[in-house]
């Protein structure tokens, strides 16, 4: 079945299951009192070359609103792009683990939202009558497949830290991003100044298993209470930390990554060319958006391709989406009948 509607509709890489599979060899204490994660903190400090405090959860979301959770409080306001995944996605988890903050959406093309934006948006302080700055979230990849370059993630560091704000960063497609800068995961985040990471794994191989990494480490004080009292403690979280450990091992979370985008670029090169196709966003990770004749679209269906229509359906719009496993020969059978 060709399918590009989701990363997270492939299943989970052999080299994390075989970890899994080691992991569940014996007994070990539960709650992440074991090994595999303890061993985890060396492990994300090493990757980041910066002492970090990395927290494994279940879900993005979980991760997220968590980060989240202590970086604005009740009264606060977080800053993200209008169609960012906590503003859209997650049901009003932010807001609920922050126990009231406010999200403020800011507009700006191609899924991201500009300094300039920002820092307009930025208001308020002091007047009781309004929810008080706190935190700003940027995804990474965005929504719509781009990515921030290190320019433009310093300058929206520089307008959150001019104000004493706090920058989290959705990093739920971060390999993607990383390999598409083709920098090291610190100059991605820390040494841009972000503050903590949601570092996504699920979507990239992993059966499901994300982390909260802390670069700015007092953040993490009462991130264990939070965490619990949220119901994100897993009690058999070596399963968790094992399958981090293998995505990590031997460079595999950027090989995922690197073959995904490929992928994705092959696919977009491909429609680009022919007659009726307008590639939406810039393809900088494994995220296409574009708009088809509607007899394409017809054709893919009538071939039980699988995917999403996005934003404008009834003008053609949709979204494919690459994975660590696609085969190139599904690229090349979807683009057979694009031509078609
Ligand atoms: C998938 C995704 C998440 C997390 O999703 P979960 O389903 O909760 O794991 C978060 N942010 C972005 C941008 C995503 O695409």
């Amino acid at each position: 079945m060709v399918n590009f509607c989701s990363d997270n509709a492939t299943g989970a890489a052999p080299e994390i299951l075989r970890a899994l599979e080691m992991a569940n060899a014996g007994n070990a204490m539960p709650y992440g009192n074991d090994d595999l994660t303890r061993d985890l903190q060396a492990k994300f400090s090493e990757l980041f070359e910066t002492e970090v405090a990395v927290f494994p959860v279940m879900t993005g979301t979980a991760a997220n609103v968590l980060a989240l959770s202590v970086m604005a409080p009740p009264y606060g306001v977080i800053y993200c792009h209008e169609n960012a995944h906590i503003n859209v996605d997650e049901c009003g988890g932010a807001e609920f683990y922050t126990g009231g903050a406010k999200l403020h959406a800011l507009p700006g093309p191609h899924g991201k939202f500009s300094p300039a934006i920002l820092k307009d948006a930025i208001t308020g302080f002091g007047v009781p009558h309004h929810a008080q700055p706190a935190a700003v979230s940027l995804t990474q990849t965005s929504e719509s497949g781009t990515v921030y370059c290190l320019d433009e993630i310093a300058a929206v560091a520089e307008a959150a830290r001019g104000h004493g704000l706090n920058l989290h960063m959705d990093g739920a497609r971060f390999a993607n991003a990383v390999v598409s800068l083709d920098c090291s995961p610190a100059e991605a985040t820390w040494k841009a100044g972000v503050d903590a990471l949601s570092f996504g794994a699920t979507k990239n191989g992993a059966l499901g298993a994300e982390a909260v990494v802390f670069f700015k480490r007092d953040l993490a004080e009462n991130f264990k209470y939070r965490r619990m009292r949220g119901g994100h403690l897993v009690s058999k979280m070596r399963f968790l930390s094992a399958q981090l450990h293998a995505y990590l091992e031997d460079g595999l979370w950027l090989r995922h990554a690197r073959h995904a985008n490929a992928m994705a670029a092959r696919l977009a090169d491909g429609l680009a060319a022919l007659d009726g196709v307008s590639i939406l966003h810039p393809v900088q990770a494994n995220e296409i958006f574009a708009r088809l004749p509607r007899a394409m679209i017809q054709r893919f269906l009538d071939r039980d391709f699988q995917f999403y229509r996005w934003g404008d359906e009834a003008g053609g719009e949709i979204r494919l989406v690459t994975a660590f496993n696609t085969p190139p020969g599904d690229v090349d059978t979807l683009l057979d009948a694009a031509r078609a």
